[in-house]
């Protein structure tokens, strides 16, 4: 990259993130609650119950907290009883009406009889198997719809092909999307006995097709009898609804910078104390902030002589989860750092400037992220590692 190209991408890039952060400005006024299937889609069935059940008792009971304690909110619901609608109309909904939010809550099922825990979703490519499988799942609505062909413009949902449509998935909304994931999947955590399978980015359709922030949540396993006996139980269904709202109220109040109160879990009363700040391990502060936080923590590295010189360092792992750089997961990495770019965190180790050293790093590292990679970084900014290498 020449030198004026590289100027170009780097104001184009900081036009970029003040959009990105300009979105923090906007509010969180209407939200589309999104029951899984319903209808002649049952979605899948356990032995005592069907997803369309769970889906639309657990949304209808998210929605009316939101009606009772945040009434300033406009909810709309893709259904609001056993009605078929289809995955497509479900996404026109949410953008015809120019929500702010998409929640569409799922429980899962898998042949193996013992998986259990909660999932929450953004859209992304599906990397991996088990999660090729959910998405598969969760898509497999559209081959029963009349006129699927047309309305989803060729799309199968079994060809190998439909990950390629998902790979043109705009990532304007990821940011966001990834925040009240992670919001979600941490209150649902915290006030159930559900295990935690984590956040994840799977092709889902219907995520693909709304232009707001959005998730897809799998509150748990109906094919796994425990799991399912504690997930048709009405009062577990307003626990998971009570987790839903606080989930969406910590979004409201990060966005909106607002002090608005939770629910306590146990009353489902509005908590009268003062709400904790976010807490820096369970969930993402603005974005801008950390990047310069994480700029600084480059110019201050220790094993930079000069500020001006460059240092390569490995990358080992891009995700939209921002986790800690102490986290048990990276022990063993030497001086591990992360940034923000593409609305990723990106996780490095190391920061040296000998190339000698930084293979060593980098060889090291590729025995547990075999696709660890050199980037270089100078003045915390990051620049082609050929140029570093001159
Ligand atoms: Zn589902």
């Amino acid at each position: 990259m020449n030198i004026k190209k590289g100027f170009l991408v780097s104001i184009f890039l900081t036009f970029f993130s003040l959009f990105l952060f300009a979105q923090d400005g906007d509010q969180v006024k209407k939200i589309v609650i999104d029951a899984g299937h319903g209808g002649k889609m049952p979605g899948c069935v356990g032995k005592k119950s069907k997803e369309k059940d769970v889906t639309l008792a657990v949304a209808l009971k998210f929605g009316k907290l939101i009606t009772q304690h945040c009434p300033s909110v406009k909810v709309i619901y893709t259904r609001t009883d056993d009605a078929t609608v289809e995955v497509y109309r479900r996404a026109e909904i949410a953008n015809a009406n120019k929500a702010d939010l998409f929640i569409s809550i799922h429980c899962n099922a898998s042949e193996n009889k013992a998986a259990h825990g909660v999932e929450t979703f953004v859209m992304g490519l599906h990397k991996t198997e088990a999660n090729i499988a959910i998405a598969k799942k969760e898509n497999a609505d559209i081959l029963l719809e009349k006129n699927y062909k047309e309305n989803y413009g060729g799309f199968n949902p079994n060809s190998p092909e439909a990950s390629i449509i998902f790979s043109l998935y705009s990532t304007a909304y990821l940011k966001n999307s990834a925040i009240l994931a992670s919001k979600v999947q941490n209150n649902l955590l915290k006030n159930t006995n559900l295990a935690d399978r984590k956040v994840q980015q799977a092709g889902f359709w219907v995520l693909y097709k709304v232009a707001m922030p959005s998730i897809l949540v799998e509150l748990g396993f109906l094919s796994n009898a425990v799991e399912e006996e504690y997930l048709i139980k009405k009062e577990n269904q307003d626990i998971m609804a009570i987790s839903l709202y606080n989930a969406f109220i910590e979004y409201k109040n990060h966005i909106e910078g607002k002090n608005l109160p939770l629910l306590d879990v146990k009353t489902g009363k509005p908590e009268m104390q003062i709400q904790k700040p976010d807490s820096e391990t369970i969930t993402p502060t603005p974005v801008v902030q950390k990047v310069e936080k994480s700029q600084t923590e480059s110019q201050d590295a220790q094993t930079v002589a000069n500020p001006n010189q460059a240092t390569f360092r490995v990358q080992f792992m891009a995700t939209p989860k921002n986790m800690d750089t102490q986290s048990r997961e990276f022990r063993g990495f030497p001086n591990v750092k992360k940034y923000f770019e593409n609305n990723l965190w990106k996780y490095t180790a190391g920061d040296e400037i000998s190339w000698d050293e930084i293979n060593a790093i980098l060889k090291e590292v590729r025995k547990k992220y075999p696709d660890a990679f050199i980037i270089a970084f100078k003045n915390g900014v990051k620049i082609p590692v050929s140029e570093a290498r001159q």
